[in-house]
């Protein structure tokens, strides 16, 4: 667009020039060698044209100059701003909801009913990122469209847009994503890439028709989220000396589990950040994931994509003959491509991957059922990690608060005698009383007697009571211990593991 708008403008400059040589070369057929014979008509019209003529050159020549001048100033200019506004700069310092509060405010003034798709697209874009924004979600309403963004795991709204407005941003996103351009009837997706002020951000686009329009949801992949580091995570000490321990593991599998937007995706990421870290140019990273959430600059990242036939287990497939020492499985839910990862687990590989479960011991009886035999589960597993993500309470405002009776109760004697916090709110944390979010984790290491209690495939309840012999902190525990410490409140506690 911008590109065409440069050109076109630089087109009318030379036009107007030549425009311009060529009266001149008509009118005064001995300037500048132009060499044109004088003809009968020429000099008929010569006396007026000796008079009005030069004034129409001035003209034209100022008016190529300004043209050119103007053309070569937008060509300079960065690419988002020749028409879509700017959207104020932030204190970098701001909290997590004052930097919402503020992109709100920005986004508001920038956009009017009658802004483009593109100008849109480009403010949402700047928004998001300097929100840290993971999803934008465009959902179609009666009048037009109501924006959310997902920030740390929490829908926060952020504008509506026009009817006027919606349409020309699904089309824009049409054309960026290089979609069908009339289907409006079936889901599409897609991926690009846009500049925004601090860099190029990728994104993933998913649109699906609604009742009300095609609802977009755009994936932040690159800019704007920092990929995480292991000190992100909020572990403790102790547990980070088993996840450091783990890492340092030639081969077999460490296993993630959790709810949906419980951050398994954020600790495989940091543990990743780790081994890159800790062995350098030793650490071939390899992923099959679905969908890619982060881009990672030294992994070799691979997105399932199903048209192609690209699932877990033909990807897992493909990763293993490009001989790489890390590998990410985004989720093992099958039985081949759990047989795959476990063959890999068990001849050099180090594997993280996902398994949908309740616990932490939940995880092996999951992976039984897919067909894995008890033994050789016992033998490639390393540790099985569940988590949980809790609100994190402002340390600017949090206060401490006894537990009530029905908490007191459910903490059992000991705990109910420490102190607990709330929080109270204060211009950081935007009056809620918190500010981000921390994680609680349930660590199962394969302990000798595990390994063994393992090959004669437990209950999973057994195998919880065992690793809480055997030292596992349960996720009740350390929600409690996370709320102890003055992290997060006891309601948050028991919500994430009551
Ligand atoms: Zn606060």
């Amino acid at each position: 667009m911008h590109r065409v708008e440069t050109i076109s403008r630089t087109l009318l400059a030379a036009s107007l020039l030549s425009v311009g040589l060529i009266v001149l070369a008509l009118v005064m057929p001995d300037v500048g060698g132009l060499g044109a014979r004088p003809t009968p008509d020429a000099a008929v019209s010569s006396v007026t044209s000796a008079i009005t003529q030069p004034l129409v050159l001035i003209a034209l020549g100022l008016a190529g100059v300004l043209a050119l001048l103007s053309g070569a100033a937008a060509g300079s200019r960065p690419l988002s701003s020749a028409v879509s506004p700017k959207l104020p700069a932030l204190s970098s310092n701001a909290s997590l909801p004052q930097r919402l509060a503020a992109t709100r405010a920005a986004i508001a003034a920038a956009l009017t009913p009658s802004s483009s798709g593109e100008q849109v697209l480009d403010v949402l874009l700047e928004g998001a990122v300097r929100c840290e924004t993971s999803d934008i979600h465009v959902q179609p309403t009666p009048e037009g469209a109501e924006v959310t963004f997902r920030v740390d795991g929490q829908l926060e709204p952020i504008t509506s847009l026009s009817g006027a407005s919606l349409t020309s941003l699904t089309n824009r996103l049409k054309v960026v994503a290089k979609l069908v351009h009339y289907k409006s009837d079936a889901p599409q997706d897609g991926q690009f890439s846009l500049p925004v002020s601090a860099g190029t951000v990728d994104l993933r686009l998913s649109l699906l028709p609604t009742q009300h329009g095609e609802k977009a949801v755009l994936r932040l992949t690159g800019l704007g989220r920092r990929v995480p580091t292991l000190d992100d995570l909020g572990l403790s000490a102790r547990d980070r000396a088993l996840i450091d321990r783990f890492l340092s593991k030639p081969q077999g599998i460490l296993y993630f589990t959790g709810p949906v937007g419980s951050g398994k995706t954020t600790s495989i990421y940091g543990a990743l950040q780790h081994l890159r870290t800790s062995r350098g140019g030793n650490a071939q990273i390899a992923s099959i994931e679905d969908p890619i959430e982060l881009t990672l600059p030294h992994a070799a990242q691979t997105q399932v994509n199903r048209a192609a036939g690209l699932d877990f287990a033909s990807g897992l497939r493909a990763i293993l003959r490009q001989d790489p020492n890390i590998i990410v499985v985004g989720e093992i839910r099958d039985a081949e491509t759990a047989g795959i990862a476990v063959q890999a687990g068990l001849t050099g590989h180090l594997i993280l991957t996902t398994v949908h479960a309740d616990s932490s011991a939940g995880v092996f009886n999951r992976l039984l059922e897919m067909g894995i035999e008890p033994s050789i589960l016992s033998s490639v597993s390393l540790a099985s990690v569940s988590q949980r993500l809790v609100r994190r309470l402002c340390a600017d405002c949090r206060a401490p608060a006894a537990p009530t009776a029905d908490q007191a109760r459910r903490l059992g004697a000991t705990a109910s005698s420490k102190t607990f916090y709330r929080g109270v709110g204060c211009e950081r944390c935007g009056g809620t009383g918190f500010v981000g979010r921390a994680a609680v984790f349930e660590i199962l290491e394969m302990s000798p007697a595990l390994r063994e209690a393992l090959r004669t495939a437990p209950s999973t309840q057994a195998l919880l009571d065992l690793a809480k012999k055997e030292g596992t902190v349960l996720l009740f525990d350390a929600a409690v211990a996370c709320a102890a410490e003055g992290l997060t409140t006891l309601e948050e506690a028991f919500r994430v593991a009551g």
